[in-house]
């Protein structure tokens, strides 16, 4: 499959990060082949897309996501809840547990067609049922699958449901990962998954460390999400929650750490020697109120910071937007954390999903992954390598995604889905399960 798109704005995000005026992008098979003026590509095309009026994206990185949380839309029954521990207790916890497999598959469907729609054509989420447990990654597999996206998941290992769910977990994480490593579907990859130092003993620790270094994958996990985290941690063992996952050799390079909102200067030091992936979710953290981490003094000790929604949204301009104005406030000056942000989402999240999937992702170049999208824009002021990132934030964001393609395929194009689907039929499907699922709630 030979696929041309022409007309449109190149944008490759990257840093640099390019506009290329004149271009076009040649996609054969799942790879980018060619960029370059369309006079210097040659024919034949199975497709040929026009993108006159259009910007022309990678596909966008979710680095942190929960689909399991689908189904709690509208749920009103839980109780008020005046702090971070509370919403967990009150809410994720009680509708977790309740979780059943088909629960997770349909979470998945639902929110993934939500991605194709916003452009996240690349998401890493973290996977909670604790009543579910064994084969819940494999159904979340087959909707990403079916709909034809990318997603690396993981289990989130805790101790807060006793040891045979604690088991469990690291079950499904090691046969995750191996199927994952045996099958080398471009579509899937694993990470080790851990719920947060504050729900994990060091005994399930060490065996998660142990069980994670034997499969290869690195992990990912919350941390330092709320000041309870930290309160928590220091209480019983004596260490912050940073510490603690260092000693074990859980925070790596090849890991992701969820959050950093409340760490001190032993952790950032830490954090940045570790060479893990630190991922923000402002959004989520200010739904909690639990905090705005200091991306930029994490960023200024060499901390490498992507960005995550926590499942607030699968529409990473909106997050990294809000992320932006986070940032504003949190350094009480509104010029600060720029570029911090959009290299979190634009630069980061592009190099964590490479490091991932082990090919270059989230970027317009040659060899790259033919993830890409096209936007409708018409840039009402000069738009070149000075002005893009301004753009992205202020204009891009704004304006409709038109086509989805991920590893060459087309998922949506002229604002209509092209996977199999019939949109109305899930979405019944989807409300008669979470009605079940609020009764049990
Ligand atoms: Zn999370």
């Amino acid at each position: 499959m030979r696929l041309l798109i022409t007309g449109g704005t190149v944008i490759t995000f990257g840093n640099p990060c390019q506009v290329l005026e004149g271009h076009a992008v040649l996609i054969e098979g799942d790879r980018i082949a060619q960029i370059a003026p369309p006079e210097e590509i040659h024919g034949p095309f199975d497709r040929v897309l026009p993108a006159a009026g259009k910007a022309v994206l990678p596909g966008l990185i979710n680095a942190h996501m929960h689909y399991y949380s689908t189904l709690v839309r509208g749920l009103g029954k839980a109780a008020p809840s005046c702090n971070f521990r509370e919403v967990l207790e009150n809410l994720w916890w009680r509708l977790d547990r309740k979780l059943s497999l088909d629960d997770v598959e349909v979470s998945a469907r639902v929110i993934l067609v939500d991605a194709i729609r916003k452009g996240t054509t690349t998401l890493i989420d973290h996977h909670a049922s604790p009543g579910a447990i064994l084969g819940s990654l494999k159904r979340i597999a087959l909707a990403v699958k079916d709909f034809g996206v990318r997603s690396c998941l993981c289990y989130e290992v805790s101790d807060r449901d006793g040891e045979q769910v604690t088991t469990e977990g690291l079950e499904e994480n090691c046969a995750f990962a191996r199927e994952c490593a045996a099958a080398g579907d471009p579509h899937l990859r694993a990470l080790f998954g851990l719920h947060a130092a504050f729900t994990l003993s060091n005994k399930t620790l060490a065996r998660a460390a142990h069980l994670g270094h034997e499969t290869g994958a690195g992990f990912h996990v919350h941390v330092a999400e709320a000041e309870s985290d930290v309160a928590s941690n220091r209480d019983l063992f004596g260490k912050t929650p940073v510490a603690r996952l260092v000693s074990h050799g859980i925070l790596k390079k090849g890991s992701i750490a969820a959050h950093a909102v409340h760490v001190d200067e032993a952790d950032v030091e830490a954090l940045a020697g570790s060479g893990a992936w630190v991922v923000h979710n402002p959004q989520s953290n200010l739904n909690n109120a639990a905090g705005v981490a200091d991306v930029v003094g994490l960023v200024k000790r060499g901390v490498r910071v992507g960005l995550g929604t926590d499942a607030m949204t699968v529409n990473m301009f909106e997050e990294v937007r809000v992320g932006l104005w986070a940032q504003h406030l949190r350094q009480n000056n509104p010029s600060c954390g720029f570029m911090e942000l959009t290299d979190a989402l634009f630069v980061e999240n592009p190099r964590i999903a490479s490091a991932l999937w082990g090919f270059p992702l989230g970027t317009l170049a040659e060899g790259a992954a033919a993830d890409v999208i096209l936007v409708d824009y018409h840039p009402p002021t000069p738009l070149n390598g000075d002005t893009v990132l301004g753009h992205l934030v202020f204009g891009i964001s704004q304006a409709p995604v038109d086509t989805t393609i991920c590893g060459g395929r087309i998922l949506m194009e002229g604002k209509s889905l092209k996977i199999d689907l019939d949109e109305a039929e899930l979405a019944r499907k989807s409300r008669a399960l979470a009605e079940r699922l609020w009764d049990r709630f």
